[in-house]
């Protein structure tokens, strides 16, 4: 029998929120899902870390998962500024992002980076989301696939399994800008991601592919719809609530 994985829509609350919001928020989200999201989706939260403890006190007794936005690639240590992934398990962490394309630049992290980060995450205990993308110009040169399929073999550590990685296909000039590939350009990388885990997991059609990048309560239901797309990383629309459960909503 195929098993098609769950949908998960994971917010990416980047550096914005304060107390006050964070607070309001999950109250607002648990208050719709105190026991049950129901069997369509699942719900993740990536606020930032001093925020953290914030929304994970209120979501706690829901079905609403917690996740960091990034790990140091060692457990602890001299490393001013950075979290571990045993700090996000003590705060009720589950998954963690690594290699967001703003990481990635603006922190110069490589895929050698993202690969630690995400095997000393694993290895915690918790869910890497790991992400990748191609630029503009990687993308109008016709070679999205190849680097997509690429920047994934080397980001990934080698006891990566659906159980402990989620996968997120965020092209680099989608995030943030309003722009969306098409259905057929999602479609095709989701598929190169597909066969090129087959080589690498076990139960490769267990692991869950997410797409991010301007997606919105408006376009959710088309691109969520797309094969080998199961589920979302939200940044923008996953600071409303009602604009978070709108593209939940959207899930097939
Ligand atoms: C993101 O930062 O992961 C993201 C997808 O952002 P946005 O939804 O705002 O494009």
């Amino acid at each position: 029998m195929k098993i098609t994985p769950r949908p998960l829509i994971a917010g990416n609350w980047k550096m914005h929120g304060t107390k006050l919001f964070a607070s309001e928020f999950a109250r607002d989200l648990a208050g719709r899902f105190a026991s049950n999201i129901g069997d369509r989706f699942d719900l993740l939260l990536c606020p930032p870390a001093p925020l953290l403890t914030v929304v994970g006190e209120v979501i706690q007794s829901t079905p609403i998962a917690l996740g960091g936005q990034d790990c140091h690639a060692t457990a602890q240590g001299p490393h001013t500024g950075d979290v571990s992934a045993g700090m996000l398990m003590d705060v009720g962490c589950t998954y963690v992002i690594a290699g967001h394309s703003e990481r990635r630049s603006n922190h110069r992290e490589t895929d050698a980076v993202v690969r630690d980060k995400s095997k000393t995450a694993q290895k915690g205990g918790l869910i890497a989301l790991i992400c990748v993308g191609e630029t503009l110009e990687q993308r109008e040169t016709g070679n999205a696939v190849d680097r997509v399929v690429r920047q994934l073999r080397e980001s990934l550590p080698e006891a990566s399994q659906p159980q402990n990685t989620v996968v997120a296909y965020e092209p680099v000039w989608a995030i943030g800008t309003g722009k969306t590939p098409t259905p057929d350009d999602i479609a095709e990388v989701h598929l190169g991601i597909r066969i090129a885990i087959s080589e690498l997991m076990d139960n490769p059609g267990e692991l869950r592919i997410l797409y991010g990048g301007s997606v919105k309560p408006e376009n959710a239901a088309e691109i969520l719809a797309v094969p080998n797309v199961n589920g979302a990383l939200v940044g923008g629309a996953s600071l409303k609530p009602d604009n978070f459960l709108a593209i939940a909503e959207g899930c097939p």
